[in-house]
């Protein structure tokens, strides 16, 4: 019976945003947005691991998760949490998780991403992916509600980084981050304009219209790779006619149990209460 409730919950609640429980789900989902033009990018659910048993399943998982991209020939990136695979465990053994996933999606010529999550958390975060950057087929996030972006960007750009620009779903001191909407804005509009002057491919993860339209017109000048990457159960539509315009569009599929954290901070972005109940009632899905 709790399990029946829970399930109900879950499908009807954080249904919008999630592909499902499994990694079949994923990758059914995954298959789905193939079809239209469309390639993912799949994340499983789960932060603030600290005990082994949970970091060790989500290196199976995402070991897991390669094979099944690899046999069924999906057009899929992986995104990874630091802080699942060890951040706040054991920084020794974070390396070599990340490590182990990035070798064997190297071998199955999957691009590794890794997400950007707490501000406290960055400079471990920039420094495992510098670990692994020689080899290529890696990026990571960066959030414009951080000041210190401009400088990371700086740093590891000239390396040879591939980003993903977004503007943060976390929050934090006013002494790191641009609190307001528009100051935040501001500085995507800022580093969004350095990753088009100075870096050959980057992922822009926004759904705000007037950055990706800004970007649109940018790269008709800079001609760069650019990603539009979106979140699953947001705007999709919209990715789908940036897609048919011949844009390369990403949509980021999240899977997995643990769908609570991720759901919350939807929901705080999406800022009213017609939202909740919309997702109650049905999930979006892309026609
Ligand atoms: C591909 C991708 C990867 C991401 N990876 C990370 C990461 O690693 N670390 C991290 O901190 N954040 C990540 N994010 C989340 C990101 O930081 C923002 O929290 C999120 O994208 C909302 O910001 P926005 O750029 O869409 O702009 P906003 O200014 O927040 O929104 C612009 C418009 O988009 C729509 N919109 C935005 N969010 C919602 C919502 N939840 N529901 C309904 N409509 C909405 C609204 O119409 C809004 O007016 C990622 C986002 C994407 C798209």
């Amino acid at each position: 019976m709790i399990s029946n409730i829970q399930n109900f919950i879950e499908k009807a609640f954080a249904g919008r945003w999630i592909s499902g429980s499994t990694v079949q789900d994923a990758i059914a989902d995954s298959k789905m947005f193939n079809s239209k033009g469309i390639k993912t990018i799949i994340n499983y659910l789960g932060e603030a691991f600290i005990n082994d048993y949970e970091i060790n399943e989500a290196v199976d998982t995402y070991l897991r998760l390669i094979r099944y991209i690899s046999e069924n020939k999906i057009d899929a990136d992986i995104s990874l949490k630091p802080t699942q695979l060890g951040l706040l465990k054991d920084v020794d053994a974070l390396k070599s998780n990340y490590s182990k996933i990035v070798t064997e999606a190297r071998k199955a010529k999957i691009f590794v991403w890794l997400d950007m999550e707490e501000a406290d958390y960055v400079d471990a975060t920039i420094q495992l992916y510098l670990s692994e950057l020689e080899g290529a087929g890696v990026g990571i996030c960066i959030q414009s509600y951080l000041k210190r972006s401009e400088d990371d960007i700086k740093k590891i750009l000239p390396k040879g980084a591939i980003i993903r620009l977004v503007k943060g779903a976390y929050s934090s001191t006013k002494n790191k981050s641009f609190n307001t909407r528009e100051a935040v804005t501001a500085n995507y509009s800022k580093l969004m304009g350095m990753l088009f002057s100075q870096g050959a491919e980057f992922t822009l993860g926004t759904h705000d219209i007037n950055m990706i339209n800004d970007a649109l017109v940018l790269n008709k000048e800079y001609g760069r790779k650019v990603t539009y990457a979106m979140l699953k159960g947001i705007n999709n539509k919209y990715s789908l006619g940036l897609s048919k315009s011949g844009n390369k569009v990403a949509i980021y599929l999240p899977f997995g149990k643990r769908w609570i954290a991720y759901s919350y901070r939807r929901l705080k972005e999406a800022g009213h209460i017609k939202l909740i109940l919309k997702s109650l009632m049905k999930s979006q899905k892309l026609k």
